[in-house]
């Protein structure tokens, strides 16, 4: 059973009020969870083992798999940037980051005690990660993205319309998704 049509329409209220636009409702079992991701994250990205919100750190795929069948909807959010400088990137992810922690916390308070949001870029509150959870500066802000989470964000957006394609260079525009799960 999904939300009732209330609660969804208090949910797009408080969208509306954060200023976002660019979002879709979709089916959370539509999102597709695979292992491939999971071994990108272990082999070829450099934030493994360092990032206290990714891979080793989040749980293993057949269990992010289960996270994702606990929630009736979900909401994908869409952030497009353009950078100067590669390493703008992590400033610009960590201020839609931050307000996206508030979102969260504003949509629990509505009553989905489920909320549970998934940032559209690797943590980067800080600038000296510290690679655990346990030591983690920001515990309380600190979430995965889509793709520590093992999501296939190609495969699952691009079923919703949404934009997304590998980037060559850095000063291509990006499409970001962040993904808030509610029940
Ligand atoms: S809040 Fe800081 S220490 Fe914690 S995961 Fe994010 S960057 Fe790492």
């Amino acid at each position: 059973m999904g939300l009732s049509a209330e609660k969804r329409q208090k949910i797009d209220e408080i969208f509306k009020a954060g200023g976002y636009t660019d979002y879709k409702w979709i089916d959370p079992q539509k999102i597709v969870v695979a292992q491939w991701v999971r071994l990108k994250c272990q082999f070829g990205c450099g934030e493994y083992g360092h990032g206290g919100a990714c891979p080793p750190n989040t749980p293993p795929v057949a269990e992010c798999e289960r996270f994702f069948r606990e929630y009736s909807d979900a909401i994908i959010l869409h952030f497009e940037g353009v950078m100067d400088k590669p390493e703008d990137r992590h400033a610009w992810s960590r201020k839609i980051n931050a307000k996206l922690v508030k979102l969260e916390r504003e949509v629990f308070l509505a009553g989905c005690e489920r909320a549970f949001l998934l940032f559209m870029d690797s943590c980067c509150f800080c600038k000296e990660c510290t690679g655990d959870r346990q030591t983690c500066k920001e515990p309380r802000m600190a979430r995965p993205a889509p793709e520590a989470m093992a999501v296939d964000v190609y495969s699952t957006v691009r079923q919703f319309g949404f934009p997304i394609d590998v980037r060559t260079e850095y000063d291509q525009k990006m499409d970001r998704y962040a993904f808030l799960m509610v029940y």
